[in-house]
């Protein structure tokens, strides 16, 4: 077990589910000694659970997520049934829909704030990777939990429906009307300039999206098929079908600002 001090409320244990999608794992942050939260227990790992245990054990007060997919949450049903503590995070539709059902305790909602005698978080609601997804903000030491919000390393999924590439953007606009010193990221490294990160995410995805435009112009009605070769030629022809979600968010959007037509299959530009 390998856990990694970050300040003095947070420390970090990596889960040992390493892939495409997780980089190096995913990231489980404990904060506090006396009153200890645990952000994302991550996926059903038992000795990764058995590490959060063995540090925490009657000191863990509750176990917070930052939305159900299964490598951040379903790890949390087991902690809660092995030490009885409650599970905080938002529910919407849409993920139910989507997401293995994770038995919330406490319904969360942006603005909250939850507050121990050691240290205070506040709520920030950033749909756009998943509907229910909550970032964290640790007031004392103004740390930001990005769970899949922000990564560090690799690019998030904005994958429809649940995903949605307006509210992506949205989401990351929003956060920089906060006070953040660093991102504790789901997957990755502490990131220790938020701001500049924040904004070249903003700029990665319009730059995308301009792209998206540019090649629906030069090689007219296309499906997502082959728009995926044109957009992405930059990324490796075998992470294109997951990029094909991010396409198909960022086609949405268009559609939606009346940029782009949809007839069937065929995406092309609104003249
Ligand atoms: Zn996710």
């Amino acid at each position: 077990m390998k856990t990694i001090r970050l300040s003095p409320v947070v420390r970090r244990i990596t889960a040992s589910n390493s892939n495409m999608f997780t980089g190096p794992g995913t990231n489980s942050y404990l904060l506090g000694d006396q009153e200890i939260s645990i952000i994302d227990p991550g996926p059903a790992l038992i000795d990764h659970i058995d590490d959060l245990i063995s540090i925490s054990g009657s000191y863990l007060k509750q176990i917070i997520i930052t939305h159900t997919h299964p490598d951040h949450s379903p790890g949390a049903s087991i902690l809660k049934e092995k030490l009885g503590v409650p599970i905080l995070g938002l529910t919407t539709e849409s993920s139910l829909e989507r997401d293995e059902p994770i038995d919330i305790d406490q319904e969360i909602s942006h603005g909250d704030f939850i507050q121990t005698n050691e240290y205070t978080l506040e709520v920030i609601h950033t749909p756009g990777h998943a509907s229910n997804h909550l970032c964290y903000l640790l007031k004392e030491e103004n740390i930001l939990f990005t769970g899949d919000h922000i990564m560090q390393g690799s690019t998030v999924v904005i994958a429809p429906p649940d995903g949605n590439m307006t509210e992506y953007l949205h989401s990351l606009n929003l956060l920089r009307e906060y006070n953040i010193s660093k991102i504790a990221p789901g997957h990755g490294e502490l990131i220790h300039d938020p701001i500049k990160i924040i904004d070249a995410t903003i700029e990665h995805r319009l730059g995308r999206e301009r792209k998206v435009l540019e090649k629906l112009n030069k090689i007219g009605p296309s499906t997502i098929d082959e728009l995926i070769i044109e957009v992405y030629d930059d990324v490796s022809a075998i992470l294109h079908p997951i990029a094909k979600w991010s396409l198909e968010a960022h086609l949405i959007k268009l559609n939606e600002n009346k940029k782009v037509a949809k007839n069937r299959q065929l995406y092309s530009v609104v003249e």
